[in-house]
């Protein structure tokens, strides 16, 4: 695949320019990635509105020239990112670098301030008021979009393998375990996050991570769970029956079931984070389950997990074109049971496109 790194370069130059910054210094991997297409684990990208230049150490040597063009590269021997500090204040006419305060440390501000020269000291380095790169990333360019199809539909694949080891007495590790190595079978570099299989009353734990617990002989079983495919995180929720429900149970699904279409049918261009929120949530209040949804509608998604924008109450940003977003509400009772169903849901102009097509009418093991 030819990524365009240098589209997302001239993006990242034309908000420098805007906000009057000759140069930027990014230390988060992720983004160092996204702009540069290197995918170690130690680097830093200084990029000025003229240059670029991706340090990082010699583990990477090879693999740096063989994946970056937008920047030339330099190996240096440690602190990729004090070395970047020092390059950039030593470009002509570079009188100052902005950093993320939000991914650099105290120690790391320390250590890059006494690279550089004392005249440079209180000045050159500047801390940027709002991410500069998170905003590019949010909106997905169609080659990161095809990639995250990818890791979707690989997500659906595993749920359908998994259900054939779904039953009652089997530890939900073992389910994890199985979805798991399928997922490295099929291709994927790792787990997008730790494996959700809570099971029986533990299904009313959001975050239930597997344990060694055993799949109970009646109950709901939710699985939450994603991969990780060419870099790009999936993530997708099905709540499944061990059994036969009762009326309550089936009927609290179809609640959750119907909060979630409605959800995904809110997604459009333009609509805000707070109104697609508001679509899951209104139908849940009517149903008298608002109490029992406590967390948020959703999150965007893409090289990590959890990316703006968020989908909660009362958020006013608005979704575009490109963005990548989960749709998960879910009702919790402690000690009885819970579900959650989740999507991933890419914004187009006229609406969304489910990327997670696995169906979602109550399954029943
Ligand atoms: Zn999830
Ligand atoms: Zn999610």
């Amino acid at each position: 695949m030819n990524v365009d790194h240098f589209r997302r370069i001239g993006l990242l130059r034309r908000k420098m320019t805007r906000a009057g910054l000759p140069g930027l210094l990014v230390t988060h991997l992720p983004d160092v990635r996204y702009l540069s297409g290197f995918t170690g684990s130690s680097a830093a990208l200084a990029v000025t509105r003229r240059g670029a230049r991706l340090f990082t150490d010699g583990r990477y040597k090879a693999q740096a020239a063989e994946e970056v063009r937008v920047a030339q590269v330099e190996i240096v021997s440690s602190f990729p990112a004090k070395a970047a500090v020092e390059w950039l204040a030593a470009q002509p006419g570079v009188s100052g670098a902005a950093f993320d305060p939000a991914r650099t440390t105290v120690a790391e501000l320390r250590q890059w301030k006494e690279a550089l020269p004392s005249s440079l000291r209180r000045g050159f380095l500047s801390s940027l008021p709002a991410p500069l790169v998170e905003p590019l990333r949010s909106v997905k360019d169609e080659d990161e979009l095809e990639l995250m199809i990818e890791a979707a539909l690989l997500g659906c694949r595993l749920f359908e393998h998994v259900l054939g080891v779904i039953r009652p007495g089997v530890r939900e590790v073992e389910v994890a375990a199985e979805l798991e190595h399928q997922a490295r079978l099929l291709g994927a570099e790792g787990m997008s996050f730790e494996t959700i299989v809570a099971s029986g009353v533990r299904s009313a734990l959001p975050h239930g991570r597997a344990t060694t617990a055993l799949l109970p002989r009646r109950g709901f079983v939710t699985l939450d769970f994603g991969v990780i495919l060419n870099g790009y995180c999936s993530d997708m929720t099905r709540t499944v029956f061990l059994g036969k429900p009762n009326a309550k149970e089936r009927g609290t699904y179809q609640a959750v079931l119907e909060a979630q279409e409605t959800a995904v049918a809110a997604v459009t261009a333009g609509a805000s984070c707070g109104e697609v929120d508001e679509a899951a949530r209104g139908v849940l209040r009517r149903e008298g389950l608002a109490e029992a949804f406590s967390h948020s509608t959703g999150h965007g998604l893409g090289l990590e997990i959890h990316e703006p924008p968020r989908i909660g109450a009362g958020l006013n940003s608005r979704l575009v074109p490109g963005m990548v977003i989960t749709i998960e509400p879910g009702v919790y009772f402690a000690g009885r049971f819970g579900i959650r169903i989740e999507d991933m849901v890419a914004v187009t102009a006229n609406g969304g496109q489910v990327l997670t097509p696995t169906p979602k009418a109550l399954i029943e093991l």
